[in-house]
């Protein structure tokens, strides 16, 4: 190792420059390196290729990345899966956000792997562990939402007591304007009617709306309730509905 080569040397993770340094470990972010394997650190004139990807999302990706999956949960819940007002900014920024933090998280996995296969560092004092379990958790819960509605089910669920309180006021004649029951806003209800064979007349409890319509949860104790696309019955006697 000549000193001019250890001017050069900065740390891969944080390009905090190692100089004059007491032990083998970056100061700023723990990271190992050998002055003597240039593969471990990187050069101020010279790239060092894919292991400059060794290392986990920064702590904003993963910031980033949590907060559109819990804006994506959050609107899962909701009786109509997207709701009006979310559709633009949803479409064109959060998506494509979403899928390239995800692209990158495995990028860097697959390179961290490679990483430690290749050169046995010893990490084990490496910090920032969390930071490898915000992308996975968080996308299995966003895209198992997609498969299985989980966030309406529970979110109506831990509300189905409030509904059922508020049916009763209902039919005792009380309105419903702006009035949180349970976990969802209630804009009013309204009756809903239904001719033909298996005609009857339902109570709709509107809390949103998608790009058309309003949207919220309709009682209908009797049976067979009609069915249409993206009904869902999210309790007993309780459905999802769209004006
Ligand atoms: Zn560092």
């Amino acid at each position: 190792m000549t000193e001019h080569n250890e001017k050069r040397m900065m740390c891969m993770d944080c390009a905090y420059w190692l100089v004059n340094l007491p032990t083998q470990r970056c100061p700023e972010c723990g990271r190992w390196f050998d002055p003597a394997d240039p593969s471990t650190y990187q050069q101020a004139s010279k790239k060092v290729g894919w292991r400059r990807l060794a290392s986990s999302l920064s702590s904003r990706q993963c910031v980033i990345f949590a907060v559109l999956s819990l804006y994506g949960i959050v609107n899962a819940s909701g009786p109509a899966q997207w709701e009006a007002g979310s559709i633009c900014m949803v479409a064109f920024v959060g998506v494509p956000l979403w899928l390239g933090i995800l692209l990158l998280y495995v990028v860097r996995t697959a390179a961290t792997w490679l990483d430690r296969e290749r050169a046995k560092l010893d990490d084990s004092e490496r910090s920032g562990r969390w930071r490898w379990w915000v992308v996975p958790i968080c996308a299995v819960l966003v895209v198992s939402s997609w498969i299985y509605p989980w966030p309406l089910l529970l979110r109506f669920r831990l509300s189905q007591t409030a509904f059922e309180a508020a049916v009763a006021d209902y039919q005792m004649g009380a309105t419903f304007r702006g009035k949180w029951v349970g976990l969802y806003y209630v804009k009013n209800a309204h009756p809903i009617t239904y001719t033909g064979p298996g005609g009857r007349t339902t109570v709709g409890f509107v809390t949103g709306s998608n790009v058309l319509d309003p949207v919220g949860f309709e009682y209908d104790p009797l049976p067979n309730h009609p069915t249409g696309f993206m009904i869902y019955e999210v309790g007993k006697s309780w459905y999802t509905f769209e004006d």
